[in-house]
């Protein structure tokens, strides 16, 4: 079997250490043995991630944006074989896996770009004689720490923008998807970053996770990942004085409107709830649905899911892979369970036997649910949603806006007098119009509210906010 080390100051090490990466749609199929990190290589890394950052912040921008670059051909170039690798490790159909790589390729790219348009202000002073220049820094060492869901864009969006603008990076992956991130690092590796820019630490959250946020050597830190986690890192870091970024889970609601196109809202919640297995923090898990409409979306709806094809990620006629691991499994099913206790009623939800030995479910359509129950408000991750009925508009943005998260918000309308209100009204950092609230651009701020992100937004030209720091100077000539 393939051993797959970590990158620590610019050399493959292992600390003896070694998990098994398995393929959640076929129990037998063992990707690698990928490095499991104890606190010490951690520390290593970030030793030699603080050693590389006084030259690499004042490399040349040329320099940064050629090896950024490199990685995202490369990436495209390769998306087929990243994608299958993506699909094999975390279970996305091979479509969406490609898909994803090839997003990643685009950031790499997008910020080669971002890299060359680092730039400051000149003001003039209150002062006579006096000038002001603002201008951008790097933050210093960025520990980034991701989830298993997006394998490669995750750490892609955090990774890219990081070096651009002149950051070193200690960067710990998920447990359960190495594969991509070991990718990554390899690429990057190849493109010829210096020694202890970029550091890839694998290994167990409470280990490795944990030293990154504790270690004095890391300024910034980046995190993807549950809202639990989420939160223990912000008050370590508020009590250490390190900057954050946090995106967390999401309870997104699609409304659908009377006067909404039927197919278009069906397809937008099909997609939303179930592609990717519903393993998107983006997730339409709320169905919130005027009563004119009610009826005859429920019936197409569970139409719909129950046509979906679930089975092998790599097998062309799949359209939903598996669950990715046997604990997420036990979570969708305890809500199924739990749906059912609270008086909704459940079509499909139920366990599905392949050919191969994996995690594989039904998509599940929880009706006759209110806004109340705790399927609706605690975030399920799974492929399943829940139909809300509610009289108007006005109901259904209550509804939308009642809940501890924040992340995105979907409408399907034919109005724009009520689109317009929504995309004014609803508590999100993005809303979609007559489209899925899952699947976004590459290039546009991404993040949410309330429960759901805290700190600077991540992509596109704001991903500077968090991974610059801004200096004001003042000159007298
Ligand atoms: P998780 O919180 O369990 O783990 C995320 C990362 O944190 C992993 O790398 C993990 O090893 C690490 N970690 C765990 N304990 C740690 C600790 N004590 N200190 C430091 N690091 C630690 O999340 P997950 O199960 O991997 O991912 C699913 C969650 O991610 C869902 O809640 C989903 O909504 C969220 N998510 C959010 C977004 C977004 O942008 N808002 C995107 C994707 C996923």
């Amino acid at each position: 079997m393939e051993k797959f080390q970590n990158l620590i100051a610019g050399e493959w090490t292992d600390s003896g250490e070694f998990q098994s990466n398995v393929n959640p749609s076929d129990l037998s199929d063992v990707i690698g043995e990928y490095a499991r990190a104890d606190a010490k290589a951690a520390g290593l890394a970030m030793e030699a991630a603080a050693t590389a950052f006084p030259s690499w912040s004042i490399s040349s921008i040329q320099q940064r944006a050629d090896i950024l670059d490199k990685v995202g051909t490369a990436i495209l170039a390769r998306k087929e074989e990243f994608g299958r690798l993506l699909a094999r490790e975390e279970g996305k159909t091979l479509p969406e896996a490609v898909g994803e790589a090839g997003r990643a390729g685009q950031i790499f790219k997008y910020f080669a770009g971002e890299a060359l348009r680092i730039h400051g202000e000149k003001m003039s002073s209150v002062r006579p004689g006096v000038e002001v220049e603002i201008t951008r820094e790097p933050v210093g060492v960025v520990g980034i720490i991701t989830p298993w869901n997006f394998p490669i864009a995750i750490p892609a969006w955090k990774i890219a923008p990081a070096l651009a603008f002149g950051n070193c990076v200690v960067f710990k992956p998920a447990d359960l998807v190495p594969g991509c991130a070991w990718a990554i690092a390899d690429l990057l590796h190849q493109a010829g970053i210096p020694k202890g820019v970029f550091n890839l630490v694998m290994g167990r959250g409470s280990v490795v996770g944990e030293a990154i946020v504790e270690s004095p050597r890391i300024h910034a830190i980046s995190f993807t990942g549950s809202v639990a986690t989420g939160r223990k890192i912000a008050v370590r870091c508020a009590e250490l004085g390190k900057k954050l970024q946090l995106e967390m889970g999401g309870k997104n609601p699609l409304v659908v409107l009377d006067d909404a196109d039927l197919t278009v809202a069906v397809n937008a919640a099909v997609n939303g709830a179930y592609f990717s297995t519903g393993q998107r923090c983006t997730a339409s898990s709320r169905l919130v649905v005027t009563a004119g409409i009610h009826d005859a979306f429920t019936e197409a709806m569970k139409e719909a899911a129950a046509k979906l094809v679930v089975g092998h990620a790599l097998n062309p006629e799949t359209q939903i892979g598996p669950v990715v691991d046997d604990s997420q499994l036990r979570q969708d099913l305890y809500y199924t369970d739990l749906a059912r206790q609270e008086n909704a009623e459940v079509a499909g939800g139920r366990l599905l036997a392949r050919e191969t030995k994996g995690f594989y479910l039904e998509p599940a359509l929880f009706l006759n649910t209110t806004n109340a129950m705790r399927i609706n408000r605690e975030e399920i991750f799974g492929p399943s949603a829940s139909v809300i009925r509610v009289k108007d508009y006005e109901e259904a943005l209550a509804v939308a806006n009642d809940t501890e998260f924040g992340l995105c918000a979907g409408i399907c309308t034919q109005s724009l007098k009520y689109a317009s209100h929504f995309q004014r009204h609803a508590e999100a950092g993005m809303v979609m119009v007559n489209l899925p609230t899952a699947g976004v651009d590459y290039h546009v701020p991404f993040g949410g509210r309330k429960a759901s992100s805290y700190g600077p937004r991540e992509q596109g030209g704001y991903a500077r906010e968090f991974y610059t720091t801004v200096k004001t100077t003042y000159l007298a000539p």
